[in-house]
């Protein structure tokens, strides 16, 4: 199957000059779902994941399939606001805007191998934080996995020291 045939590309979204990939088409067919998430889950068991760590909001989309596949748990990274309890957060910049993360403080226990999934990897500047946090808290990141690529924008030079997988690459 071709994931890649389940993806949307939506000009000018979510403003102009932005060629938005819109994932919604794969996750509302459910063989196309399960395979993208099957494939992260495969790369979860290889490098050993005992948490994994999704960014708000497409990351939960194929974090939590995976930490249910695994029987791991699922730690959410959020928009300042979001959580209840006592935080860490970094500041990022994102394709368009800039943002803050948030997790909560006891949300990682020092030396847990970490994997983090997100729907998309763009600049990079939203995984950088998310990796930024789950040193902080002691994680060791042991891969970064996400559906979807933009290759032109160079986010692999975020993840120089991380082994990361990508399902497809624009
Ligand atoms: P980065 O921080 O790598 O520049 O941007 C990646 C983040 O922005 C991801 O959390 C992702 O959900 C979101 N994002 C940026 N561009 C797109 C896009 O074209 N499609 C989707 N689905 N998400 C995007």
């Amino acid at each position: 199957m071709d994931l890649a045939n389940y993806i949307a590309d939506i000009p000018d979204f979510p403003q102009e000059g932005i060629l938005f990939r819109d994932i919604t088409p794969l996750m509302a067919n459910g063989e196309a779902f399960q395979e993208a998430c099957c494939k992260l889950a495969e790369f979860a068991k290889k490098v050993g994941a005992d948490v994994i760590v999704g960014p708000e909001s497409r990351g939960f989309i194929f974090g939590c399939p995976v930490a249910y596949e695994l029987g791991i748990g699922f730690v959410p990274v959020r928009k300042p606001g979001k959580l209840p309890r006592e935080t860490v957060s970094v500041k990022y910049d994102l394709e368009y805007g800039s943002n803050e993360l948030h997790m909560h403080k006891d949300g990682i226990q020092k030396g847990q191998k970490v994997l983090i999934i997100d729907d998309l990897l763009a600049t990079g500047g939203t995984v950088k934080a998310t990796i930024d946090i789950v040193r902080e808290l002691g994680g060791d990141v042991v891969g970064c996995a996400f559906l979807i690529e933009l290759e032109d924008l160079n986010g692999r030079e975020m993840l120089k020291d991380v082994e990361t997988l990508t399902l497809l690459k624009y």
